[in-house]
């Protein structure tokens, strides 16, 4: 279902009135965890002051240590549907787990389904079921192969909405937190119609390095960025180091709108 051989034009996702695919590229950002009512409602009028199409932020946080920050769980899916509404943003957040589904239902436009749940079958075919919009971020070590088999899960289960997400792998390299894996989106597109979009964000842990593998990513051809900004990231509850100050989106924002001009 996901392949090309079986459908040659590009999927165009629509989230709300949002469109992933086919021309614009589209900007997602947000903090990595909703920390509070206040930290979320300022980022999204920022971000979508700057360009930002749609608003991210974890509720449910997959933390390499049980002793971090965990999110906020229900209460941050509200503020962060309350902030989606207050600037007429579409919300993503990432599930979990198969239990949280009917929960996040009512609070979210788009499901993300994080690198590490990327081969969680079950997870797959549960948020398949729903037949709502998805964000499917390619796995730690997974090849394209097995990340395009994922979208088949969720495909085969029910929605047609997928939107795969390039965020780096992990390789012997340590400067960067992941390797951005660039020739997967060409790779990709060739394989597949459903749009692809990269995370820089991830791909590097590094402010200074989210441009430039931005630009990148646009260069090579991805329909889309999905960016973390904070409002005060030297004291982001996770992933500070990598997230974006306003002004730094605000310029990013205006970069990739030079690179890439709507027509
Ligand atoms: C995230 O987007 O906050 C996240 C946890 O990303 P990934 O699953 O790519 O590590
Ligand atoms: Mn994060």
């Amino acid at each position: 279902l996901a392949s090309r051989e079986l459908k040659q034009q590009d999927t165009v996702v629509s989230i709300g009135s949002v469109r992933i695919g086919g021309g614009r590229i589209a900007l997602i950002a947000g903090p990595c965890s909703v920390e509070s009512r206040e930290q979320i409602m300022e980022t999204a009028r920022t971000v979508r002051d700057a360009g930002a199409v749609m608003l991210r932020g974890g509720a449910y946080k997959p933390r390499t240590s049980p002793y971090s920050f965990q999110g906020l769980g229900s209460e941050g899916l509200k503020y962060l549907r309350e902030a989606g509404d207050a600037y007429g943003l579409p919300v993503v957040s990432e599930i979990v787990s198969p239990q949280h589904v009917d929960d996040m239902l009512a609070f979210v436009d788009m499901f993300q389904i994080g690198a590490r749940n990327m081969q969680n079958f079950e997870l797959l075919k549960a948020v398949g079921q729903t037949g709502m919009p998805v964000l499917l971020k390619r796995g730690l070590s997974a090849r394209i192969e097995e990340w395009l088999m994922a979208a088949e899960y969720l495909m085969a289960h029910g929605t047609d909405n997928v939107v795969l997400c390039e965020r780096g792998i992990r390789t012997f390299e340590t400067y960067t937190r992941n390797s951005l894996d660039l020739s997967s989106i060409p790779v990709v597109k060739k394989l597949s119609h459903l749009p692809v979009i990269v995370d820089p964000s991830h791909a590097t842990g590094i402010r200074e390095n989210v441009m430039p593998m931005a630009m990148a990513g646009v260069s090579a051809g991805a329909d889309g960025l999905m960016v973390e900004v904070h409002p005060d990231p030297d004291h982001a509850k996770s992933d500070g180091a990598q997230s974006l100050y306003p002004q730094q989106f605000e310029k990013l924002a205006r970069d990739i709108e030079a690179l890439c001009p709507v027509l």
